[in-house]
This record gives structure tokens, sequence and C-alpha cells, in this order.
């Protein structure tokens, strides 16, 4: 069976494009296998010849099973093709969802490798095959590391000078014989400190984030009194900014939740921080809490009569450093980590986060955590660059 000549006679132009398709093939950067539903290797390309240090004519034809891992000439590829052979994998795509992406390292060289599997189908829909595309990201995540160890290290480096003004300016504001005049200068540079220490603690907890080491620990909670309780010490912060909070949960008893729970009270700082900061004089928030109908699931809601997103915006906010330009405008100061953090936390928990907005009217933040514990991701995984 040849994968390239389905066409019984070729015509010029088929026998063209063949050509050309396999020029492509033999000039890809990225290694490409492809085998048929017994195994058998049907396609090797110059780039995974050299990745896998053998030639085509040792492999095409030959059959892998999973014992060929045993033979040191084959182990690499067996485990590609059998990805559950591999020292360490991280699926990045759902499983049974094509293309499959999956991510594996390897000791000895040290290599990572990415693999796009897409099943191959002959005219009638029936898979013959697979095709596995497989990037060398050895030398990316490299970079990638180093620039995160970066990152981690400066913010370490500034956590404890933060600190230290932080508390040198907190001794100075509550000092009563501080002159009235320098008062509104020391309160605004203890409230410059506090956000440069939050940004920082943001940054550090992006990088374990992203490396699959932020560490959770579940337990079970019931989240009205968790909600409650959390609302109370953030009662004085929206007082003093003259923003009223209330509390609307379910009447109805809702099922327990497993959660980390100062992980999210992290998400719902964020929420009400930002209620706060976005929302207009006299402004509220209203937080609630209900059992979605029909799905394991409780969902809170952060509402505020605010400033709004713009709808075309609204997607991008989670992601890394993102600010809308109507808070960009109203609110100068931010860092656009916030949310970022906040939607990997409930992503963690088996849950998700998003947003309904409208322009000067107000948002409302919905979150949603599990309450069938088995919907908890078993495992933190890195996030891919
Ligand atoms: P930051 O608030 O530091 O900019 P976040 O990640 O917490 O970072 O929020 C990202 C962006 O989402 C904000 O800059 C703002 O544009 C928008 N946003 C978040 N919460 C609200 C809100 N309650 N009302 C209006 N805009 C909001």
């Amino acid at each position: 069976m040849s994968f390239f000549s389905r066409t019984p006679t070729p015509t010029p132009q088929s026998s063209g494009n063949a050509d050309m398709l396999r020029a492509i093939i033999a000039s890809m950067e990225d290694a490409l296998i492809v085998y048929d539903e017994n195994f058998v290797l049907r396609l090797i390309n110059p780039a995974a010849e050299r990745l896998f240090s053998i030639s085509q004519s040792e492999l095409l034809g030959k059959q892998l099973t999973p014992k060929e891992a045993e033979n040191p000439k084959l182990q690499r590829l067996t485990q590609i093709i059998f990805p559950t052979l591999a020292p360490a994998i991280v699926p990045r795509s759902k499983s049974g969802e094509y293309p499959q992406v999956v991510d594996l390292s390897f000791e000895d060289p040290y290599t990572e490798l990415r693999t796009i599997t897409s099943p191959i189908a002959d005219a009638t829909g029936h898979v013959t095959g697979f095709m596995k595309i497989i990037r060398d990201r050895t030398r990316e995540s490299s970079l990638m590391r180093s620039k995160t160890e970066f990152i981690t290290v400066a913010s370490h480096q500034l956590r404890t000078p933060i600190t230290n003004l932080e508390w040198s300016l907190e001794s100075i504001t509550e000092d009563p014989g501080l002159p009235e005049s320098l008062k509104e200068i020391a309160s605004g540079a203890l409230l410059s400190a506090k956000e440069l220490k939050s940004i920082v603690e943001d940054l550090l907890s992006i990088t374990k984030i992203e490396e699959g080491r932020f560490g959770y620990t579940f337990e079970d909670a019931d989240i009205k009194q968790y909600l409650e309780k959390f609302l109370e010490n953030v009662l004085p912060q929206a007082k003093r900014v003259g923003i009223s909070v209330y509390f609307d949960p379910s009447k109805e008893e809702l099922p327990k939740v497993r959660i980390d729970g100062q992980k999210v009270s992290m998400v719902l700082q964020n929420l009400l921080d930002n209620a706060i900061r976005y929302n207009v004089a006299n402004g509220s928030i209203t937080v609630g809490v209900q059992k979605q109908e029909n799905a394991p699931f409780v969902e809170i809601t952060v509402k505020d009569t605010g400033i709004g997103i713009p709808q075309e915006e609204a997607e991008k906010l989670f992601s890394k450093f993102y600010r809308a330009t109507n808070a960009v405008k109203s609110v100068p100061d931010g860092s656009g980590l916030g949310l970022y953090i906040a939607k990997n936390i409930i992503q963690s928990h088996g849950g998700q986060i998003w947003v309904e907005s409208e322009v000067n009217r107000g948002s409302t933040f919905h979150i949603t955590l599990p309450t069938d514990p088995t919907l908890i991701p078993p495992k933190e995984v890195p996030i891919g660059v």
C-alpha cells in the first residue's frame, strides 16, 4: 500500500503533484513518519532519519510493536509511536480528539519533542494509518526555561527589599508625629510599594503555574460559608472607597466542593479588587453562588456596576498582560496578570471562568467549580510554550 498513489492511473498532473508532495516532505524541518493500522512504517522523511539516527531502508515496511522499545536502535521511535512507553509525557489535546498533540521528554541526551498525530482515512472514511509530525523543541524549551528562571530569580531578589520598604512606609504612615504635609506622600508611597509587591507575587505565581508546580492541596469546602468568610475580609476595603458589597447566595443547600481554599481566594480577591477598581463612585458589587441545573458544578458570580468591558475584548482579558482599552484609560496602572492566574487556578480545579459585560453598565464574572471531585484534573501539567 502506498500513501501517495490512490489514483489508479497517474496523469501528468497527478504525478507532478506527487513529486511536489515528495519534495515538500523531504525538505521539512520537522520529522514525519507514517504507519498503517498494523504499525507498519510506510514513510520516513530525512528529518526523521536524522532525529532517530536510522535510515529509511532499515525502517520502511517494518512493523513496530511495544517490544521494540527494548531495542536501543528503535527505542526512541517506538516510544513516540506508543507514547505511554516514554519516560515523561504531557498530553496537550483532549483524549480521542485529533490531531493528538503530546509533549514527550527524554533523558540522555535531554530532548523535548512535540508529536502531532492525525489519522489517514481512505475514501470511505476507514482509518488506514496515522501520520506523526515530530518537532524537536529542546532548544526552544531551554530558552523558555532560562527566561522563566530569570523572572523567578529577579522576583525573589525583589521580594525582600520591597517587603522592607512596605514595613518602613507603614511605620511612617502610622507615626502620629508625621507632619500633615507628608501624610499624603507617605500613603501614596505605601500604596505603590503594596502594588509593586503584588506584581512581584503575581510574576512568581505565573512562573510556578507555567512550570506546573503551583502545588494544589484540595479539601472539601462548604462554598457558602467559605464565601461568607472571604467577603467579611473584603468589606473594609470596599467600604473605604464607598462601594457596597452584597452577598446573594442560593437559598437551597449546596453540595460540597473540593477546592484549594487559598488558591480560590486568590481568584476571588482578584475579582473583587477589579470589581472595586473598575467600578463607579458609590457603585456596588453582588456576589452570588448557586448550583448549576443538570450539571455537577456550582457557579459563583461577581457582579459590579462599573465601566464594563468592550465585547470584542472580553475573551482576551484572560490572557497574560492584557488590559482592555477602557480600563487603561480609567485606571492607568494595572499588570493584566490577575485574570490569567485566575483562569489557570480555576482550570486546575476542573472549572471555568468567563465574563458577561456591557460597557458603562457593569460586568459579571462567572466561575464554575465541580461538585464531582473526579472532574478535577488529576495532576498539574506545565503549560506549553
Ligand atoms: P489588571 O486589573 O491588573 O489590569 P487583570 O488581569 O486582573 O489585570 O484584569 C485584566 C483586565 O480585565 C483589566 O485591565 C480590565 O481591562 C479588565 N477587567 C477586569 N475586571 C474588570 C471589571 N470588573 N470591570 C471592567 N474591566 C475589568
